[in-house]
């Protein structure tokens, strides 16, 4: 692909786990740390998604889910947050690690066709970051893959749909409570005509409590969005 040659020019191909030396031919992370990458896999909630320990029959909805079912319908997440993918999430978040982004969308367009009836998505969303933020971060991570997505699987792109109204503090180190708190009523939907009867997909790129996609998909079905599945790449 010529934008990826292009691309190597100007980053060298050092792997985006470990910044181990890559082949000019292989992806943009090393087998290592490719074959560390822990997939999420039965057992997990039915609902969330949550990876859970021990035996489970297929219906098991975790804890949390079972207090206080989500606003979204469903939540999947392709891998653990942990290892090298933590390493190449952070750098695709803070340190403009973009050209990772192929590799990335991959990941989460596997975990997206095998966990959702692709079929029956209408349109992808994607969590947005203030704008503020985004200016000083000069993207948006989940935009990023949530257009990977969408132009895949032919569906069209929520861009400014649902928006960021204030700021929030980052996440990191809070409680669950906590942080559902910090996110409440801290997003909405500018084109209500754009999701209503509509089944929406959104994205975001590390999901933990799932506090911020509820929230999101709180006010997407307010506006009258018929189903929200949520994707991630990775869980905490
Ligand atoms: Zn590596
Ligand atoms: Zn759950």
């Amino acid at each position: 692909m010529m934008f990826r040659t292009l691309l190597d020019l100007v980053y060298p191909r050092f792997c985006a786990g470990c910044g181990g030396a890559v082949g000019a031919n292989e992806s943009h992370v090393c087998w290592d740390c490719l074959s560390a990458i822990q997939y999420v896999a039965h057992p997990y909630c039915s609902h969330c998604g949550d990876p859970v320990f021990g035996r489970v029959d297929e219906a098991f909805t975790c804890y949390t889910c079972s207090s206080a079912t989500p606003h979204f319908d469903r939540a999947r997440s392709a891998a653990r947050y942990q290892g090298p993918l933590q390493e190449i999430m952070r750098n695709f978040k803070y340190r403009k690690g973009l050209w990772t982004g192929d590799d990335i969308a991959q990941l989460l367009l596997a975990c997206v066709n095998s966990h959702f009836d692709v079929d029956e998505v209408d349109a992808v969303a994607f969590v947005p970051l203030y704008p503020a933020r985004q200016r000083q971060r000069g993207y948006n991570q989940a935009e990023v893959l949530a257009a990977a997505v969408a132009h895949r699987l032919r569906k069209p792109l929520l861009r400014r749909c649902l928006a960021r109204v204030r700021p929030t503090p980052s996440q990191t180190g809070l409680t669950a409570k906590a942080r559902a708190s910090n996110v409440e009523n801290a997003f909405k939907v500018r084109r209500p005509g754009h999701v209503q009867g509509r089944s929406v997909l959104l994205v975001d790129d590390v999901m933990t409590t799932g506090a911020t996609v509820n929230e999101c998909a709180r006010v997407l079905k307010k506006a009258g969005a018929s189903r929200v599945w949520v994707a991630t790449v990775a869980r905490g």
